[in-house]
């Protein structure tokens, strides 16, 4: 037995105080977490940020692409193509668009990783200290959205080493908008241990 798996995933959502000439931007943080002891005995800290967690009964998409992402997949990330091309497929049959190509630790991947704004991308890479200070995590997304049009602009999972089974799918999930779901056996259940593969209202 694996004893993380009984641990709990939190979600938290991070807005941050809104850019000085653009008030309709909002960064959404969604940690993906794993946490063995004591839930609040650190937080995640972002400069600037304010932090709280999602609480939702109902399954709930808070925005969406409007136009295509393309996967990119950076060097140290992970996953095998295999895996991630598992994942795209999953959401693809539910009738999600993602553009055809899918850049996986390759050269033009590198532009992706490094931006700070990556547009346009879905980018899966490795956990740093930076992304989850002393967290005992499992994986984390974070997604840049347009809050007046509830657009999503790029959004960047990061995943730990030995990713389990579901983790890759469900952080997707994130990346296309949606929050957590109170069901159990759920695709989108933020406790791992409680969750499945079970789909409902996920279909576009
Ligand atoms: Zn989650």
């Amino acid at each position: 037995m694996n004893d993380l798996k009984d641990e709990l995933l939190w979600t938290w959502v991070q807005f941050p105080p809104p850019p000085p000439n653009n008030m309709k931007k909002t960064l959404l943080l969604i940690l993906f977490l794993l946490i063995p002891t004591n839930i609040f005995a650190t937080n995640p800290v972002i400069k600037g940020l304010d932090t709280f967690e999602v609480v939702k009964d109902k399954l709930h998409q808070t925005a969406t692409w409007h136009k295509m992402p393309a996967i990119v997949v950076c060097t140290h990330a992970p996953v095998e193509k295999e895996k991630v091309q598992k994942s795209i497929k999953f959401w693809k049959k539910l009738g999600y668009r993602f553009h055809s190509s899918v850049y996986f630790k390759e050269s033009r991947s590198a532009e992706a990783c490094m931006s700070d704004n990556p547009v346009g991308y879905i980018v899966i890479d490795l956990v740093t200290q930076k992304t989850f200070g002393n967290y005992d995590d499992m994986a984390i997304t974070h997604f840049y959205i347009d809050n007046r049009t509830r657009e999503i602009h790029w959004a960047r999972i990061y995943l730990k080493t030995n990713v389990e089974e579901r983790v890759l799918e469900h952080e997707l999930g994130h990346a296309l908008g949606w929050m957590h779901s109170t069901t159990t056996g759920h695709l989108m259940h933020k406790k791992w241990v409680h969750g499945g593969w079970k789909i409902d209202g996920l279909k576009k």
